[in-house]
């Protein structure tokens, strides 16, 4: 009894020691890394030297730092640097930064661990001796480490799989829309509808905008409707689409799955596929493909994280076209490309007029331009096929073209590029400055429109494009009408907090 009692005392100060250790030298000091450094002394205090020449040295290096590590937490490069590569005047003034009770802290952790050393040693208490223990403590050891990283996969894979499952189950019950539905709407004018998401397209890249170098032939002189003022819903790809593709909460600017962009066509009787040359799965995309998964065919070209294997867009042209050609039914075809995303460089190859710049400084940008050109091809290409059905069988279109972001200038190895982020870590106004083209069957004329769009208005606009009528659809909301939207929940709040970006860079004479 007396035995036990001594027990729980030494192992509670050798609890709080490892504690205290991991705290005051910043280190994540959660339940388990506490465990594995109490079995650490445990076991040192098997043997005298093991004690005296091995935890005790550690135990008085975590001790030294705890004034230090407990106020500016894990030890970095730039502590130490500061540490040993300035003068002892700034030396003083940096210790004199650190408040008086932070030296206690040594003593108490010396302390304690002595303390309890004594206690085991005093009760002849040999926890080492105990096989079942070892074990136990073995176990725990490795619970984290390689032997261990099955069981570990087996738990972290299923505790997805059943969360996303749950989610989706809770989705799949009905569709959100059709308690809103009103009977089949006869505004619907077209057979085919096409949605092409793009991928960090930035707007004043597009020479259909502007941009001087000209990488958008289709677009800059197609009929059909172009947009300048659509802002996107976020800076990347998940943030952006997640409200843009759902009717979201406009106050807290939050996604609403229930209310997404397919349901809102299967509501209203479209038969909806979803084509993606983005990743299936993986963390990231997942809210996204939470949406994508409500099609009734999808395909994806990537399994696994989007940059796994980099498939071209032009490999979804086939599959839509087979879409196109095989059925008769009300369609909407989602289009999601890989388009300008980061590296363009790796997006272009298998495009043959690319844009290429002499300097080096903006290499970048030759890739980044002729991505641009590659997406405008391929939409191009998309028109042609809706073309051919039209003429052929009478089978009439409208697609629109977005992009889900745009990009912002940044510096990386000394040169130029376009990246989510600026040099100083911030998005810029320029990533939510995005593309929005529309084109159909009846457009007989070049529309050029500036006017301002909220992509919390996305999905609004989607369901008045694609003529259905729902309680929860602003009928008089319309993407391509020239007016500006009247409320931008807090969108320019948010982009005074953001730096802007530089022009774009003209490669025409680089
Ligand atoms: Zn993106």
């Amino acid at each position: 009894m007396r035995k036990l009692f001594f027990l729980i005392l030494a192992l509670t100060l050798l609890y709080y020691t490892a504690r205290g250790m991991l705290k005051f030298s910043g280190i994540h000091y959660s339940g388990f890394n506490v465990i594995l450094l109490v079995i650490l002394f445990i076991f040192l205090n098997s043997s005298k030297k093991a004690f005296w020449f091995i935890g005790f040295p550690i135990s008085l290096a975590y001790s030294i730092y705890a004034p230090i590590g407990s106020l500016f937490g894990r030890i970095t490069y730039r502590s130490v640097a500061s540490l040993l590569a300035t003068d002892a005047v700034e030396s003083k003034e940096f210790f004199k930064l650190i408040p008086l009770e932070n030296y206690t802290y040594p003593v108490l952790l010396i302390g304690a661990l002595l303390l309890s050393r004594f206690i085991l040693c005093k009760n002849k208490i040999y926890l080492h001796k105990n096989k079942t223990l070892i074990i136990i403590f073995i176990i725990i050891a490795m619970i984290k480490q390689s032997p261990f990283a099955f069981f570990n996969d087996i738990y972290s894979a299923s505790s997805n799989v059943k969360k996303e499952l749950s989610f989706l189950r809770s989705m799949d019950k009905h569709n959100s829309w059709s308690d809103y539905a009103e009977k089949v709407s006869n505004l619907s004018k077209y057979t085919n509808y096409v949605l092409v998401i793009g991928e960090s397209a930035r707007k004043d890249y597009l020479n259909a905008y502007g941009y001087p170098v000209n990488n958008t032939p289709f677009m800059s002189s197609s009929n059909g409707v172009l947009v300048d003022g659509l802002m996107a819903g976020g800076i990347s790809t998940v943030e952006s689409l997640r409200l843009m593709l759902t009717k979201p909460n406009v106050d807290l600017w939050e996604p609403n799955y229930k209310l997404n962009v397919i349901d809102l066509a299967r509501s209203a009787g479209f038969k909806t596929y979803w084509v993606s040359n983005q990743g299936f799965g993986g963390d990231y995309e997942t809210p996204v493909t939470t949406i994508a998964r409500r099609a009734d065919i999808k395909k994806f070209f990537k399994i696994g994280s989007a940059a796994s294997i980099n498939t071209s867009d032009f490999e979804l042209l086939p599959e839509f076209e087979k879409i196109v050609k095989n059925n008769t039914e009300k369609k909407l075809i989602v289009l999601h490309l890989y388009g300008s995303h980061v590296n363009a460089c790796e997006r272009i190859k298998d495009f043959e007029k690319k844009f290429t710049v002499k300097n080096p400084l903006y290499k970048y940008f030759g890739c980044y331009v002729t991505s641009i050109a590659k997406t405008d091809m391929f939409l191009e290409k998309v028109y042609k096929i809706l073309k051919n059905e039209e003429i052929k069988n009478n089978k009439t279109f409208s697609m629109i073209y977005f992009s889900d972001h745009g990009q912002s200038h940044s510096i990386d190895k000394g040169k130029y590029v376009l990246m989510h982020l600026n040099n100083s870590g911030q998005p810029t106004v320029s990533n939510y400055n995005i593309p929005l083209f529309k084109v159909s069957s009846y457009d007989n004329k070049q529309i050029k429109c500036k006017s301002f769009k909220s992509g919390l208005n996305f999905t609004n606009g989607i369901g008045t494009w694609l003529g259905i009528k729902n309680k929860l659809i602003d009928p008089n909301y319309d993407l391509f009408d020239c007016k500006n939207d009247s409320n931008d929940y807090g969108l320019s709040e948010k982009l005074k907090l953001l730096p802007k970006d530089m022009q774009a860079i003209d490669i025409s004479d680089k």
